[in-house]
């Protein structure tokens, strides 16, 4: 009789510099999570996070989809409450593509200007509205190989506007849902199209859009960059990046920032019926 197999696999002890010949090593600890664990968790996380997060909604103000694209489009490198800010008096001047496309450059700049990156904005703004009435009739295209050839618009800003203005299920991937998706283990990539990709595989359709407004004020509230909240967080157990921040439940309460509760978006009946 042998001891065992020779192909038995053990943990390798510490105080063994290398194994026996024949030995098949592998660190201790727990196996790999599985796709289809890891697609479950992810799950649980999206239901354990629309229970904390109830008031999770679009944050930028707007009633049309072209509002909702330009609001986008000054977002990036800006807040939604400074967008917001500038929005009434952009939306009040410049009511339709064609008011875009015939903008004085000047004006529309100063208009902007507080939201950062105004002069290369204000150039997408104005070929926005260019190429919506040349090529669109002056409409926002509702499918995502349409919008991405519009100036300004990327991956990310056609998923906000499919997901909000169309009711069409889209997963934009901002800083918020890289930072946190990647310290829940749930990807390991830092290239937002193959993070929106790899979530898309995991999260139900019907849920990509809420999935990824959920993730966004979880990174605002909890989650953030610096200081997260983990001794307060609603998804705690089922993330590996636990104790990375405050874990006592008083300090972690007390970094934690409450939202705004905001209304939903003025939807005029079902998805997509908007008001002109
Ligand atoms: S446990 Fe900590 S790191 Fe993990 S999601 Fe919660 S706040 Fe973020």
């Amino acid at each position: 009789m042998t001891d065992g197999p020779p192909d038995a696999v053990s943990p390798l002890p510490d105080d063994v510099a290398s194994p026996p010949r024949g030995t098949v090593v592998r660190p201790a600890g727990p196996p790999p999570e599985t796709d289809l664990a890891r697609t479950r968790r992810a799950r649980r996380i999206n239901r354990l996070l629309a229970e904390r997060y109830p008031d999770a909604v679009i944050e930028l103000d707007f009633t049309t989809p072209l509002e909702l694209l330009v609001a986008t489009i000054l977002s990036a490198q800006s807040t939604d409450v400074r967008v917001n800010q500038v929005t009434p008096e952009v939306f009040a001047t410049y009511a339709d593509a064609a008011a875009y496309a015939a903008a004085d450059r000047a004006h529309l700049e100063e208009l902007i200007k507080p939201t950062g990156f105004f002069r290369a904005k204000t150039q997408s703004l104005i070929g926005l509205g260019q190429a919506l009435v040349e090529r669109y009739k002056g409409q926002v295209p509702r499918r995502m190989e349409d919008l991405v050839t519009l100036p300004g618009v990327g991956r990310k800003t056609a998923n906000v506007v499919l997901g909000n203005a169309f009711g069409v299920p889209g997963l934009p991937v901002d800083t918020h849902v890289l930072r946190v998706t990647r310290r829940l283990g749930l990807t390991v990539s830092d290239d937002p199209v193959t993070v929106e990709a790899e979530l898309c595989e995991m999260v139900e359709k019907r849920e990509w859009t809420m999935f990824s407004h959920r993730v966004i004020v979880h990174g605002r509230r909890t989650c953030h960059a610096r200081k997260p909240a983990c001794g307060v967080c609603p998804i705690a157990d089922l993330c590996p990046s636990y104790g990375i921040g405050e874990t006592d439940p008083e300090a972690a309460t007390r970094l934690v920032k409450e939202g705004p509760v905001r209304p939903a978006p003025n939807l005029v009946g079902q998805a997509g019926e908007w008001r002109s």
